[in-house]
């Protein structure tokens, strides 16, 4: 906010830190935003307000609110868009009104951004100093506890991850350092279960804090690629992963219902389970495959895991194994990511889930032997779950299937120490398979109109055959004995 005079109160929206530097601090005010704001503005005199765009339903609904009251006082509104490489907007219109549904046609639509070859202002002068605050009441940063998170003093393990712009700008730095490391970088060879010097840049939770620029990060690669003789390319490459960020941003802020299963016009319509142990299995870590539950701690511990990381489990939990609707995991991850992000989730979601944007279902990532590419020995594993320590490395993926001594030597009976897997992979995959395969047609025939009472007909239907396929292969085993 730009105040009128000397004395009204400046609004920075930096943290704290730079704002000190800058002559002005940051100030919290708790309460319903849109009332607060309001009550800011006519107390404080304003006459310019500047805010960053969002394309976020919540946060578009409340700057709609402030915008209507500030055009009706005569308030001047600086809102521009800096949260993303493009303007979700102008892509939307270039496409004809639609936003892009492919990342290779997105990246044809955007094309290079317009200030990527500008130099970039990256130091601020001044800012307005907090005048008198008047009436508003400021309140201290908020603790975990207030955001409703448990700050247990038993938790042996935090996130390395720290907040604020320095941290992000010490992180780039490092990353960008290495500049082999960039100019080589391919996100699918990343080893997911690498967590004491992990395979990406772990700048997620900077970038949507607004600790980091992406068009700073964007064009720090793009410098280094100046400098190399070759370098990968998107989707693969480092820049690459920013465009995948645009991508989701503008396919969110261009469909409604974005972040639900029904009204979604990209979204297939598919007869989700709601088992709710196998979900609570999932989210505590308790499925009984190492390498899901593993990821699952870090997840609750760091709030961060490698993107192949987040695919397994997302995979395991919707279409892969438990057949769980992916709403569901949605907002496990919303609650439990230090970088969770409305566009970003949601879409990499829809994507796992084959809701959308991805559609090859028979292709499951196997909760035994993906991580075992990667990590042999378990060592994630070890870290994460250390009830699995001991287990020999021939065991630790499938600790299920290793003889009672061994589990008894390793200190870990399975069922008892650490749980038995909550399904069989082999046959709860095929199962899902089906199901998708049943889901599928269904959406086709229906030609995107699937009702309400087509998805209970079809669960009904599936809910038969499971039962049919049982009975048979009861009465087969019955003849065979
Ligand atoms: P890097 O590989 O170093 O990439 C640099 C930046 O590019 C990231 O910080 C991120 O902003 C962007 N990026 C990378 N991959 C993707 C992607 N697939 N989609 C969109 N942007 C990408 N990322 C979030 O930031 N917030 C989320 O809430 C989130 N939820 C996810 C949920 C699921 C089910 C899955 C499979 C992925 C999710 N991701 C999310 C995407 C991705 O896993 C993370 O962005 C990435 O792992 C962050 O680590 P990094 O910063 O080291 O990534």
């Amino acid at each position: 906010m730009e105040p009128d005079q000397q004395h009204s109160p400046g609004f920075s929206s930096c943290w704290s830190e730079t704002g000190f530097n800058l002559g002005s601090r940051l100030l919290v005010l708790k309460g319903e935003p849109s009332e607060i704001v309001i009550h800011c503005l006519k107390e404080w005199n304003i006459n310019k307000l500047c805010f960053e765009f969002d394309t976020e339903p919540y946060y578009q609904a409340l700057d709609d609110k402030i915008k209507s009251y500030a055009s009706l006082v005569g308030i001047e509104i600086f809102s521009p868009v800096s949260h993303t490489l493009f303007n979700p907007a102008e892509i939307i219109q270039k496409n004809g009104g639609t936003p892009p549904l492919s990342y290779q046609s997105f990246i044809k639509v955007a094309g290079q951004p317009s200030w990527s070859s500008s130099c970039l202002s990256t130091s601020l002068s001044c800012l307005p100093p907090p005048g008198n605050l008047g009436s508003c009441t400021i309140s201290e940063v908020p603790s975990l506890n207030d955001l409703g998170y448990e700050e247990s003093e038993e938790q042996d393990e935090r996130t390395p991850i720290r907040g604020g712009e320095s941290e992000a700008l010490r992180r780039l730095s490092e990353s960008i350092a290495d500049k082999d490391w960039v100019a080589n970088f391919e996100k699918p060879k990343g080893d997911p279960s690498a967590f004491l010097k992990p395979a990406t840049t772990v700048l997620s939770p900077y970038l949507k804090f607004g600790c980091l620029s992406p068009r700073y990060f964007y064009q720090c690669i793009q410098e280094v690629q100046k400098n190399v003789k070759r370098h990968t390319s998107p989707p693969v490459s480092l820049l690459g992963q920013l465009l995948w960020r645009d991508f989701f941003y503008t396919v969110a802020f261009g469909t409604p219902n974005f972040d639900k299963m029904r009204g979604n016009r990209i979204c297939k319509q598919i007869p989700w389970d709601s088992n709710d142990e196998l979900l609570a299995a999932w989210r505590d870590a308790r499925t009984g495959f190492p390498w899901i539950d593993a990821i699952m701690v870090q997840l609750r511990k760091w709030g961060w895991m490698h993107h192949l990381a987040r695919h397994c489990v997302a995979c395991f939990l919707t279409r892969g194994d438990l057949y769980v609707h992916w709403e569901k995991g949605r907002d496990v991850f919303e609650r439990l990511l230090v970088d969770s992000d409305w566009a970003i989730n949601n879409g990499n979601w829809l994507w796992l889930s084959c809701s959308s944007f991805f559609y090859q279902y028979n292709r499951i990532y196997s909760p035994i032997s993906f991580g075992k590419k990667y990590d042999p020995n378990g060592n994630y594993i070890r870290h994460f779950l250390p009830v699995l320590k001991d287990m020999p490395k021939e065991y630790i993926y499938e600790p299920w299937c290793a003889p009672l001594s061994i589990q008894t030597k390793a200190k870990c009976i399975i069922g008892k120490d650490y749980p038995k897997p909550v399904v069989s992979h082999d046959s709860a995959s095929k199962e899902c398979r089906r199901r998708l395969a049943e889901a599928y047609e269904l959406n086709k025939k229906q030609n995107g109109t699937v009702s309400e009472e087509d998805l209970k007909k079809l669960r009904r239907k599936l809910e038969e055959d499971k039962i049919q396929e049982s009975k048979s292969k009861r009465l087969k085993q019955k003849s065979i004995g």
